[in-house]
């Protein structure tokens, strides 16, 4: 297959953009897929209500099938069809957050062919805020499902080149509308529990979701490698956001870990391997790597959220084969900062 790449700028979406995107619909129509921007990454839709659709989604990221979409839709009205209720949770979150990079869990009606739920009653939805992809939504139809945009087990793609990387050969269209804004998925809430409760952790965070629907839970195994537990979200159980190369999160005193560090790549330079670290704005002097990136600076979480993937796929790019990485807060978007760095190193994490 060949796969056309189409850019489009969010800021100007124009006559010629509209034909691309009324284009882009009709090939999800007919069952075909299509990458394109969001506010937190890549997505890689086809038509939410096409069981087939959904088939040829996970055969193109080579994801197991028992790992859920997400349904993106462009308002509440289309929402009433996919699912059996709203509960009041649902209004109050998406009055605040939609639209934006909340994903909500609602019990699903026929509509939704268990293709797309990965064989569950539920239905996981998301308005997305990005102006390309609302548009798209609206010229497929209404219902796109989306995973990111990315081969399963790899990071996920902030930059339309890495959707190509990816998936050139495997979709019909890839829309490049720019680096996106977040770079990191959308929290999950399951509203479907007495108690709603966070399967993914997310730039929305639980102090947000806690000052708005009082009680909420977290999901124990997001940021724990040894639970026996299964995760709520089924695909937060595959390795994920993974490197080429081999990655371990070193935690403890600034000094300590740069001495850590320092040391292992001592190492690994007699063994001729290509070292990284991701470092802070403030640490990034201390190491001696032969690529150091800068996330961003300590206090800001927003910042190195935004870089993560893209740093990941930097020291793919590179050659890389081993890395380090510092460790962030779990407070705040540190909470999926560390969700996504955990998994990216298969929870490899020394304490010194
Ligand atoms: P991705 O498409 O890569 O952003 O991943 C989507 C995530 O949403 C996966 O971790 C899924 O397990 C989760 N998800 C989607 N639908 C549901 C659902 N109905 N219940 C629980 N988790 C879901
Ligand atoms: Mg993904």
């Amino acid at each position: 297959m060949d796969t056309i790449v189409e850019v489009i700028d969010e800021e100007n979406i124009d006559e010629g953009a509209l034909e691309v995107l009324k284009k882009a619909g009709s090939i999800i129509k007919d069952g075909g897929l299509v990458a394109f921007p969001t506010e937190t990454v890549y997505g890689l839709g086809g038509d939410a209500l096409n069981p087939q659709s959904s088939m040829k989604i996970y055969a193109a990221k080579g994801r197991p099938s028992d790992n859920p979409l997400i349904v993106h839709v462009a308002d509440m009205e289309s929402i009433k069809k996919i699912v059996k209720e709203i509960p009041d949770a649902g209004y109050k979150l998406a009055e605040k957050y939609w639209p934006g990079p909340l994903t909500m869990i609602m019990n699903k009606s026929d509509a939704v062919p268990y293709e797309t739920t990965g064989g569950l009653d539920t239905v996981a939805i998301r308005m997305p805020s990005n102006k390309i992809a609302a548009e798209l939504i609206r010229c497929a139809g209404g219902y796109i499902a989306a995973p990111s945009a990315n081969i399963s087990g790899r990071p996920s793609p902030t930059e339309a080149k890495y959707c190509v990387e990816d998936l050139s050969g495997r979709v019909e269209m890839i829309i490049d509308g720019g680096a996106v804004g977040i770079g990191l998925e959308s929290t999950i809430i399951d509203l479907t529990s007495d108690v709603p409760m966070i399967l993914r952790p997310g730039y929305i965070t639980k102090e947000n979701l806690t000052e708005l629907l009082g009680d909420v839970s977290v999901d124990k195994t997001i940021l724990d490698a040894n639970s026996k537990a299964a995760p709520k979200a089924p695909g937060m159980k595959y390795r994920h956001y993974a490197p080429k190369g081999d990655l371990t999160i070193v935690e403890g005193d600034s000094q300590k870990v740069a001495e850590y560090i320092n040391g292992e790549l001592k190492k690994a330079k007699g063994q001729g391997l290509k070292t990284g670290v991701i470092a802070t704005s403030e640490s990034a002097p201390l190491y001696n790597a032969d690529i150091v990136k800068i996330a961003g600076s300590r206090d800001d979480e927003e910042e190195i959220a935004h870089n993560l993937f893209s740093i990941l796929r930097q020291f793919d790019d590179e050659e890389v084969n081993l890395m380090f990485s510092e460790s962030f807060d779990d407070t705040g978007i540190g909470q999926a900062i560390m969700n996504r760095l955990l998994k990216a190193a298969g929870h490899k994490v020394v304490r010194v």
